[in-house]
């Protein structure tokens, strides 16, 4: 008999089953493939606690009770055909755990689902790729608590470790908030790469550096607060050689996308939260699709420009833009976790996500001890930007921001996330925006009505611009 079953031996099921495995643990495992069973079994069954199993069926009989099963299936519909499969072979207070890429809003009609046949169910964001299956990647769990008091310590003790020993892996709440955090967490991620991106952009177009120089730079910003696994591999792919020659040039320049970050994005707007930064890392995925249009419209328009004498000063301005981008972003990912209290009702805990993204998963590094401290330091923290180191760090950074940002506009180089992310940071730190002006706006052709900021307690007003209004106004409220 085996402590746990696993469904689903593609690259990261077969890694995660080695890793619980490795960690003493007995796993059954099944794949809805027979000959992938096979396949895994004949390289890695030999003298380990690896116990295969055909059909569902013969899965279920294999494991201890209450049984555990981790699905790490194909996303989406799958899940939905493996639950209604393995529902009427499970028993009361058996638990299935959804460590794919699930869409969070299925996570909770698949947890009700669950709940009304007596069973358990955990949605967990697993992150970390290959790598991180096999040697312990970041878990976001959520989903029933007493599931998670049940295997909540084989979670800890396959999820990576953080730099202080610390595992990568808590309670996150109730039905999709652990699907929830990855996919912000992979939001995030969309919006590092993309800074990034627009850093080597701007490096190759307003500048002579070679990809051996470009490395050599994020090799040097990856020792400080850029420090992370994205800046690492950034550094590491920038120096690759092929033939002697840089490899990343000669990549063709269209990005793919599997949806996370568009769901980001739809959850910001659902909670009201400007993400902005995350918005344009995905409008800028979708654009590299045109390729064909931008090479005929590069033929028509001129640009970019390159700059002439730029010195290490100036590439040192270039790291500080890039940090001071690279917190906004963080700024808005946090809101997003925060704000979605109000919409979902669960409880994020700022200091906790932050924790177990410092190891195994892609955005670990080394600024989130930072916004442990800041959200552990003031737990009302309205907005990361303001709390004091951060606040400090942007004092400091944002003119190099906005001397990229212009340098960039004059020269006709898209920085789309850094451009986005100053425009946040001066509407923020903005008392006035000309929203006065909107409310008049929508007041005179709608009659949505306005309030005056010196006399807010005598409620909603609406004039009437034209004189030829009449004095019926709409109703007050915000979608
Ligand atoms: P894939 O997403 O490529 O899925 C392949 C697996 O799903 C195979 O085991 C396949 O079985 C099974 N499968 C597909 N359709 C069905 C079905 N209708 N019924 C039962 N099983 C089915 O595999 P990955 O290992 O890449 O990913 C697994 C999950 O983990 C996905 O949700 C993915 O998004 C997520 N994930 C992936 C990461 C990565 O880096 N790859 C990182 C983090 C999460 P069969 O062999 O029979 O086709």
């Amino acid at each position: 008999m085996a402590q746990i079953g696993l469904v689903g031996l593609a690259v990261m099921g077969a890694n995660l089953a080695l890793n619980i495995e490795s960690r003493g643990y007995s796993v059954a495992v099944y794949n809805r493939t027979y000959a992938a069973t096979e396949k895994f079994m004949s390289i890695y069954g030999e003298g380990r606690k690896l116990e295969a199993a055909k059909t569902p069926e013969e899965l279920i009989a294999k494991i201890d009770k209450p049984r555990t099963i981790i699905m790490m299936i194909k996303a989406g519909a799958p899940v939905d055909a493996l639950i209604d499969t393995l529902i009427p072979l499970l028993d009361k207070g058996d638990t299935l755990i959804d460590g794919g890429n699930a869409n969070f809003h299925d996570t909770v009609r698949r947890s009700k689902k669950m709940a009304e046949h007596g069973l358990m169910y955990i949605g967990m964001g697993v992150s970390g790729g290959e790598e991180g299956a096999l040697h312990g990647p970041s878990l976001m769990p959520g989903g029933d608590y007493k599931a998670w008091e049940n295997v909540g310590q084989l979670l800890m003790d396959i999820s990576a470790k953080a730099p202080n020993g610390e595992p990568c892996c808590a309670y996150l709440g109730t039905d999709g908030a652990g699907h929830f955090t990855k996919t912000v967490h992979n939001g995030i991620e969309y919006g590092d790469m993309e800074l990034l991106c627009e850093t080597y952009q701007f490096m190759r177009n307003a500048t002579d550096m070679t990809c051996d120089q470009m490395g050599d730079v994020f090799a040097k910003w990856n020792e400080g607060m850029l420090g992370g696994y994205l800046t690492t591999i950034t550094s590491e792919i920038l120096k690759f050689k092929e033939n002697g020659e840089a490899l990343v040039p000669r990549i063709l320049d269209v990005a793919g996308q599997k949806g996370t970050g568009k769901w980001t994005v739809i959850e910001a707007l659902n909670v009201g939260v400007p993400s902005t930064v995350v918005g344009e890392a995905l409008f800028s995925r979708f654009l590299t699709t045109k390729k064909a249009e931008r090479v005929e419209a590069s033929k028509i328009f001129d640009g970019p420009e390159a700059m002439e004498n730029v010195d290490a000063a100036f590439v040192e301005k270039l790291g500080e833009a890039l940090l001071a981008a690279k917190i906004i972003l963080y700024a808005q990912g946090c809101a997003i976790l925060i704000d979605c209290t109000k919409e979902y009702g669960w409880k994020m805990h700022i200091p906790t996500i932050a924790r177990l993204w410092r190891g195994g998963c892609i955005i670990r590094s080394n600024m989130l001890e930072d916004i442990v401290e800041a959200f552990e330091t003031n737990p009302d923290l309205p907005n990361m930007m303001i709390a004091p180191k951060f606040r400090e760090i942007l004092k400091k950074n944002i003119p190099s921001l906005r001397e990229v940002v212009a340098e960039g506009a004059k020269r006709g180089i898209a920085l789309p996330a850094m451009a986005s992310a100053l425009a946040y940071f001066d509407g923020y730190r903005c008392a006035k925006l000309p929203a006065n002006l909107l409310q008049a706006q929508r007041d005179y052709f709608g009659a949505h009505t306005y309030l005056l900021e010196d006399d807010q307690e005598s409620g909603p007003r609406h004039t009437n611009w034209t004189g030829e209004g009449g004095e019926i106004s709409s109703g007050v409220y915000n979608v």
